[in-house]
Order: C-alpha cells, then structure tokens, then sequence
C-alpha cells in the first residue's frame, strides 16, 4: 500500500494532508525517512512511526456521518455529489450503509466491513431506525393506530411503527425496514406530506450532536459493538 494512503487511512486527514505529512521528514518506515508519498508499504512487516507514534493499518473503518441535503447515498454522482465526498478517505472499498433520500439529513454509517452493513441494513429487523418528521399539515391522531399496528402499502403489509407526537405538525416516526422513501409514503397514506425529513437514530446509536451537518467521524468500539 502507498504510504500516503496508509497515512489517509489513519486518521492523518486527506491524501494531501498525507503528502505534506511525509514530505516534512517526520515519518519513518523501518527507522529510515522515507519522503516519497508513493512509497510502497507492506503493511503486514514494515513499521511505520510518525513523530514517534507505531501506525497500525486499520482493516476496516467506520464511520457516522450527519449527512446534510443535496447529496444522493450512491457511488454514482448523476445531478448531486455522492455523501462519499464528505468522507476524507480514499478507500476504493466503503459501503454507504442503507440509502437516504436526496433530501433528507442525519444519520448516515459508512463503512469498509460488508457484514456489518449486512447486518444492519437488512440483518436484525429489530433495528429501529428513528425519523424526525416535520409535515405540511397537522397530523391526524386517528393514524396512530394504523401506523403502530402495521399499515399495508402496495400490497405489503408493514411492521408496526412507533410514533411520538412532538406537535401537531412534527413527529419522531420509528420503523424497522428501510422501504423506498417509507416515511414518506407511511404519511402520504396519513394524508399529509413530509416537509423536512432526519434520521435521528439506529438502534441504540443516536446521531452526535457535536457534528454539525455535513460532518463526520468515526465509531467507538461500543458504538460498533452495539450496532451487532
Ligand atoms: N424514508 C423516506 O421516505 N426517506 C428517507 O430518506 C428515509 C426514510
């Protein structure tokens, strides 16, 4: 592996960043400076220190991403830039863990590991992912029951949903499948409109409030582990 990517893929920032790192003679690749971003690292002998620290190559990363609107969950850019943008890691191999709407923020994972976006997205159906809905008209209470024991839309029949009333004209849905634009369709058949869609939550894991929107970091080991 490229020493810059190896550096990139370890939290020192962008490959650019990577490059600068290295040129400014502070990274070593078994004792020896090694100023050339190309290098070629063997990631399962050589040891690589930069300013005294060992770089571990991580095998898979994870990170949570608050996405912001404007930006479609694909590797493909058509009319909008891919959320794969905001992440700055050049890894060939992330998944986008589920996929948001063009228009809508929050809670995005993006990873390397294929079994943990599995299992997430189409794993556990227990995982309940929380939605802050704000809606064009006050929502009709007499849904409520529908929605929490289970409404039918084109012909499949849908698990129950839980519904928290913020005011009459904002809610937390929660759901446990991730159907082509669900909430959406879920307060259509409301006869409302969604206004302004957030995901909120994944299971126990809720999105960090010290990320503003468009920013990213990486999970902690509990949070992974919570996820499983
Ligand atoms: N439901 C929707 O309608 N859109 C999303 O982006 C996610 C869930």
């Amino acid at each position: 592996m490229r020493l810059d990517k190896l550096l990139a893929h370890n939290g020192f920032g962008s490959r650019k960043d990577a490059k600068r790192i290295i040129k400014s003679r502070v990274v070593l690749v078994n004792e020896i400076i090694v100023v050339d971003p190309a290098f070629k690292v063997n990631i399962q002998k050589d040891i690589v220190n930069v300013d005294d620290e060992i770089i571990k190559y991580k095998e898979e990363v994870y990170y949570m991403l608050n996405k912001p609107s404007g930006y479609i969950c694909s590797h493909e850019e058509s009319l909008y830039p891919s959320v794969l943008q905001l992440i700055d890691d050049f890894r060939t191999d992330l998944i986008i863990v589920g996929r948001l709407d063009v228009d809508t923020e929050g809670l995005l994972l993006i990873t390397s590991d294929g079994k943990f976006s599995h299992q997430i997205a189409h794993g556990n159906k227990n995982v309940y992912k929380k939605y802050y809905v704000e809606l064009e008209k006050e929502f009709d209470l007499n849904y409520i029951k529908d929605l929490e024991s289970g409404i039918t839309l084109d012909d499949t029949l849908l698990k129950p949903a839980k519904v928290e009333l913020l005011d009459n004209k904002a809610l937390l849905l929660s759901i446990s499948e991730g159907k082509f634009h669900q909430v959406k369709r879920m307060m259509h058949y409301c006869n409302n409109e969604v206004l302004y869609l957030r995901r909120e939550q994944i299971g126990n894991l809720s999105i960090d409030e010290n990320l503003d929107i468009g920013q990213y970091r990486e999970l902690s080991e509990a949070e992974i582990k919570s996820l499983y």
